[in-house]
């Protein structure tokens, strides 16, 4: 029983045909990865999930929920996506604690020692926990990047979504934010991660989809993608 349903999704930016009848199905514990050239509306796709972006024409269910333009579907399935973006997208005057519990006191309604005490545990998880008073400036891209997915989790989301979580890293530190999303996978998360990493696409990905100018071209096993003769 699929938790993201997709189907003939179109998305117009104007005139531009941004998707053009993209359709994906994921499973429960799926982690799917999309490639394809800078352009072709991955970013676009992925952000319909989470009502980031509206689209046109076509349907998406997720966890049995209809993503129409009615606010309160938004604001359900916002709390079963997470996501994470290329810019981390930490709010610089928080400290890394207060953006990990910004949106479970306000949105959940957590008391501040609860959503303190599942913070720590998250950035314990993803390695970071002694940064948990710094504020994001004072920390590398790698390490805010982790905070950006403790604060994604702490949501405790059922989908994580991940638009090119390495692409604004220096090279040594994209292994660590690799390796936690490995971890994430590990544990059953449903994924869907747009990246340019073939490394992570081989080793972790359940499935991988080309997408080409808006269209979705290929789908398949990472070993059919990548141990072609
Ligand atoms: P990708 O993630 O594959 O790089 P995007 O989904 O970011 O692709 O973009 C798909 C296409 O839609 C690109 O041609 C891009 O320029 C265009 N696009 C993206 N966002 C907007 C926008 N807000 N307004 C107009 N065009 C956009
Ligand atoms: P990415 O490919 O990583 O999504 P882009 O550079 O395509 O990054 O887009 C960065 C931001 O600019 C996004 O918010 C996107 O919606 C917006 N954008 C991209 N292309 C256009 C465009 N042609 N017109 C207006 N906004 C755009």
């Amino acid at each position: 029983n699929p938790i993201i349903i997709a189907e003939d999704v179109h998305k117009w930016y104007g005139k531009f045909h941004a998707l053009q009848g993209v359709s994906l199905t994921v499973n429960r514990g799926e982690v799917v990865v999309l490639m394809g050239p800078s352009g072709s509306g991955k970013s676009t796709f992925i952000r319909t999930f989470n009502a980031l972006e509206e689209y046109q024409k076509g349907k998406i269910i997720i966890d049995g929920i209809t993503l129409s333009n009615d606010l309160r579907n938004i604001d359900a399935i916002r709390k079963e996506v997470g996501m994470v973006f290329q810019q981390f997208n930490l709010f610089p005057h928080l400290t890394v604690l207060q953006n990990i519990t910004l949106a479970p006191i306000w949105v959940r309604r957590w008391t501040k020692a609860k959503a303190q005490d599942l913070a720590m545990q998250l950035l314990e998880r993803v390695g970071i926990l002694e940064q948990a008073h710094k504020y994001p400036g004072q920390l590398s891209g790698g390490q805010q990047q982790r905070v950006a997915i403790a604060r994604a989790l702490a949501m405790q989301p059922k989908i994580m979504l991940f638009d090119e979580p390495t692409s604004a890293l220096d090279p040594e530190m994209v292994r660590e934010v690799l390796d936690v999303m490995r971890n994430l996978a590990r544990e059953g998360m449903t994924m869907v991660v747009v990246t340019h990493e073939v490394g992570f696409a081989r080793e972790v990905a359940d499935r991988v989809i080309l997408m080409d100018s808006g269209f979705l071209i290929e789908s398949g096993t990472p070993d059919s993608f990548f141990n072609q003769p």
